[in-house]
């Protein structure tokens, strides 16, 4: 390889990239075979500055029953436990029906931000009585959208301290939007400084609270009943950590951390950006003033009723989805068509996230489960290779205390007695 000193970082190719950081940072030639084997040239088309793609592990949840439809969908995640409880929440929904979870609204809101304006409430007026004009500006900037049955459809506007908002409201059909909203907010926007106003901003809101996807599940105590406790114990366990999500903005977070485990991974395998609803999903989630737990839990006669409503601006088609071809894969094990319906599917997902999380954490407790699948990665860390993890996650259950010393020292035992044999 050459390096062309005179590039700019870059306008390197990828290999120059790796090697100069190689010789920077003392990377090994396995190092850098590592970097190079993983490399692809749709990353490098995706994004700047392109080295390798950063793999993470991609399994499935099965028996996920979302409007009566039993899904198998994959979900990339790097946390040991994440797919293990969104299977046991989806088992323990599906006896009694699995997950309703309503076709959302899909509007995405771009927002035209103005400043210095004499008289914000007249002029709010005059913007209302434009709003023919103001959807057909935006329109006539990305006409496409309209061939899928989509487009600007109207404004609401809003006077907040010193500024005027137009909230921009695009039907984005099965996009996610990010692009042609702010392309149409754009548009609007140089509109109005064309007519002397002051445009502060002119991009999407990811606060996309006209893309409210809701979900809920009703369990019978019967299938959420544990070997120590009955079922309406532990219905009436979940409720009160339902409740303590509400008032207590700790636990809450956690609490939505554990919906966000089962959200994110979907999105990631989905191709779709799981930066833009964990924004808007916590937004969401603070939308009173005190952030709170998205999920609630209530015992209704001897039912558990959950339910849940968050913002879900997702896509099938648009951004890096199509450049993937592990995301059409995905896409074709999901069985998933359409952008509703994988709003459906990924909120329900992080419903019975949150169903499996509160039922260990009222009964076993949250590590027992969590170390088991945790003690192979555990194993791992200590030098176990991934054909020996196993066995060395087994024997490590079965101590008392567990770190990566102990680990190792068992590993060692292993290896020793695999020699004997
Ligand atoms: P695109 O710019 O790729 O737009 C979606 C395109 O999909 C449309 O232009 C249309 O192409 C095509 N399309 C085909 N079928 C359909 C259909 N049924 N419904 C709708 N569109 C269809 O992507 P998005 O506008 O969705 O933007 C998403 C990307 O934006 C993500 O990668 C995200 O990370 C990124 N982003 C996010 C931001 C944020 O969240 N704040 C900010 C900026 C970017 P055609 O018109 O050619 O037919």
């Amino acid at each position: 390889m050459t390096t062309n000193h005179n590039q700019k970082f870059y306008e390197k190719t990828p290999d120059e990239r790796r090697q100069l950081l190689g010789k920077q940072f003392g990377l090994s030639k396995t190092e850098l075979a590592a970097l190079a084997a993983d490399a692809s040239p749709a990353g490098n088309q995706t994004i700047e500055n392109y080295l390798t793609d950063y793999r993470i592990p991609e399994g499935v949840v099965t028996g996920l029953v979302v409007n009566g439809k039993e899904y198998t969908v994959p979900m990339a995640i790097e946390e040991p436990s994440v797919i293990a409880a969104a299977c046991n929440g989806a088992k323990m929904t599906a006896y009694s029906g699995g997950v309703a979870a309503p076709e959302q609204d899909r509007l995405m809101i771009g927002q035209v931000v103005l400043k210095n304006v004499a008289n914000p409430y007249l002029f709010k007026n005059r913007l209302l009585k434009q709003e023919d004009e103001i959807l057909k500006v935006a329109n006539e900037a990305y006409p496409s959208i309209q061939q899928y049955g989509g487009g600007a459809t109207g404004i609401r506007v809003r006077c907040p301290e010193d500024f005027v908002i137009i909230d921009l409201l695009v039907d984005v059909v099965d996009a996610m939007g990010a692009n042609m909203v702010n392309t149409m907010a754009e548009a609007v926007g140089h509109w109005l400084s064309a007519k002397g106003q002051t445009v502060v901003a002119a991009i999407l809101s990811n606060y996309a609270t006209d893309s409210l996807q809701s979900v809920s599940c009703t369990l019978d105590f019967a299938d959420i009943a544990t070997d120590q406790l009955s079922g309406a114990d532990v219905a009436s366990r979940i409720a009160d950590l339902s409740f303590l999500a509400q008032v207590d903005p700790y636990r809450a977070t956690t609490h939505n951390k554990g919906i966000m485990n089962g959200i994110d991974a979907v999105m990631l395998a989905a191709g779709n950006d799981w930066r833009a609803i964990e924004s808007g999903a916590h937004a969401y989630a603070a939308m009173e003033g005190q952030y709170r737990g998205l999920a609630t839990w209530h015992v209704v006669g001897d039912k558990l009723v959950g339910k849940m409503t968050l913002p879900m601006a997702v896509g099938t088609v648009g951004g890096s989805i199509g450049t993937r071809q592990l995301t059409a894969t995905n896409a074709k094990i999901s069985q998933i068509k359409s952008a509703p319906e994988l709003a459906a599917v990924a909120a329900s997902v992080g419903l019975v996230q949150n169903l499996a999380a509160l039922r260990a954490l009222a009964t076993s407790g949250i590590q027992a489960g969590h170390m088991k699948l945790q003690y192979r990665v555990v194993a791992m860390r200590a030098g176990a290779t991934a054909e020996e993890a196993g066995l060395l996650a087994k024997r490590l259950a079965g101590l008392d205390h567990v770190d990566e010393q102990v680990a190792q020292q068992e590993l060692s035992k292993m290896r020793k007695e695999q020699a004997h044999d």
